[in-house]
């Protein structure tokens, strides 16, 4: 039960509405039924009572005769008292002694010409339906007629109806309970399982996965999860890839610098030419390493949330044009194109300028870094309150099905890119951090061997 909680609170919650219904239904059952049984038999006394009425008025010689035996035949038992309290005729089984139901306002209400009816419980317990009746002669009332009727068959007949009530009862609870247990089973195994799976992939095991098909909102929760498990697991396997290839990235240029220190150190060039070509190796390695840690510490920050924006007016088509100018040097080392559609005039936006910079030439960067041929085309146009921003290049293209990653930190395409290019696969996670804090949109389309295209869009908010 301890796995099953859920599952017995369910039931129990059921099976307590369950019990309510059954008890009140079984209450206002059994109340029916008496108010039922109690009415009748005190209907039936009192038509007893007027029949008896009727032979004693009737005044001949045998009525009394015909009263009795018509009391043995009825099962009930007369009194019969006159207006001196004596008792002129007794029949039946209940004792003439016991007079105690007999009572005087009662009994003066019927010589008054009233009928009385009453329940009477006698020192034994029994109990009686009591209907009194006056007894008309020539000169007025002559008597007080009681009519007793035992309720004990009635209560027999009731208790039946009582047994048969508890025993529909029980039935039906036991119905209930097996009915809950099964629907409780059914609603809380789904949940017992994706607790299970959670707990699996809290505790590392990311290939858990659930398969429930169903598509209620259980379905959807265990697809979220399913997700989930596979966003971590991607997330794990690009992380520990990236630690591999930070790794190696950062040995190589390390390697590099000391092995050429050294050289230069221990005075083993040739001559000047030689030594100024192994301290440019050593300059252009210690780039290579500022970038990265300057990648990793861009990374580190916004794991933080610490990129706290220097919002001014800017003016983005210089922003952008200052971006292309940087990046025309390794255009051309590469014999490529480039056309820039830059506005002459300023395209002013409300943003960071260096961050603005950054994500213009980390886009730039990306459209030369995996560009061999061709043209990398920058387009900055303004369209009501919207700035755009997009780079086109003819490069090696992004496959459709890695599309969705790219701008995932760690992640590149091929892991082989990165080492071959020189990236580190934080650059698009970082420009999607940067356009995102603007309140822009990125959006990247792609055709492998064809080229890029990446679109930007900020939406101005000048004061
Ligand atoms: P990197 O520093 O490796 O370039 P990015 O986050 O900038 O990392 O890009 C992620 C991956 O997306 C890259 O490794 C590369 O494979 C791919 N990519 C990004 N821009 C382009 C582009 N213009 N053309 C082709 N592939 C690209």
């Amino acid at each position: 039960m301890k796995h099953n909680r859920i599952g017995f609170k369910l039931g129990l919650a059921i099976l307590s509405v369950f019990l309510i219904v059954l008890l009140s239904l079984g209450f206002v059952i059994e109340r029916m039924f008496s108010s039922f049984y109690y009415g009748e038999k005190e209907q039936e006394t009192e038509e007893l009572a007027l029949h008896f009425t009727a032979m004693a008025e009737a005044g001949d010689s045998s009525a009394d005769r015909m009263m009795l035996s018509f009391a043995e035949f009825s099962e009930v038992s007369i009194f019969n008292i006159a207006r001196d309290g004596s008792t002129k005729l007794h029949s039946g089984l209940h004792d003439a002694a016991d007079r105690s139901f007999i009572r005087p306002q009662e009994t003066a209400a019927i010589f008054n010409g009233e009928r009385v009816n009453f329940l009477y419980t006698d020192p034994d317990g029994g109990r009686y339906f009591v209907s009194g009746q006056p007894i008309a002669g020539q000169t007025g009332i002559q008597s007080a007629l009681y009519v007793m009727s035992s309720t004990a068959s009635m209560e027999q007949s009731l208790d039946a109806v009582r047994r048969i009530l508890l025993l529909a009862g029980i039935g039906a609870f036991m119905l209930a309970l097996g009915f809950t247990w099964f629907i409780a089973r059914i609603l809380s195994r789904p949940l017992v399982q994706m607790q299970h799976a959670t707990r699996k992939i809290a505790a590392g095991e990311l290939e858990t996965r659930l398969s429930l098909r169903r598509s209620d909102e259980i379905g959807s929760l265990a697809g979220a999860i399913n997700d989930l498990a596979a966003d971590l697991q991607r997330y794990r396997d690009t992380r520990q890839e990236f630690l591999a290839n930070i790794s190696h990235e950062l040995r190589t240029p390390i390697t590099y610098l000391q092995g050429y220190a050294k050289v230069v150190r221990s005075g083993l060039y040739e001559n000047e030419d030689e030594k100024n070509l192994y301290l440019e190796i050593i300059g252009q390695e210690a780039h290579r390493l500022q970038q990265l840690v300057d990648d990793l510490f861009e990374l580190a920050k916004m794991e933080e949330g610490k990129i706290p924006l220097k919002l001014d007016t800017v003016d983005f088509a210089q922003i952008a044009a200052q971006a292309v100018r940087k990046q025309e040097l390794a255009v051309k080392a590469k014999g490529l194109q480039l056309l820039a559609d830059i506005p002459e005039q300023a395209v002013m936006l409300s943003g960071d300028g260096k961050r603005l910079e950054q994500i213009t030439l980390n886009l730039l960067e990306n459209a030369v870094r995996y560009t061999e041929q061709g043209e990398i085309r920058v387009t900055v146009r303004e369209e009501n309150e919207r700035v755009q921003f997009i780079v086109i290049d003819t490069g090696i293209g992004i496959p459709e099905e890695e599309l969705p990653y790219i701008f995932e930190r760690f992640y590149r395409v091929e892991k082989s890119r990165s080492r071959q290019y020189g990236g580190t696969g934080l650059g698009l996670s970082i420009v999607r951090q940067l356009v995102d804090l603007h309140g822009g949109q990125i959006d990247i389309t792609s055709k492998p061997g064809a080229g890029t295209r990446c679109e930007v869009t900020f939406y101005r908010k000048l004061q």
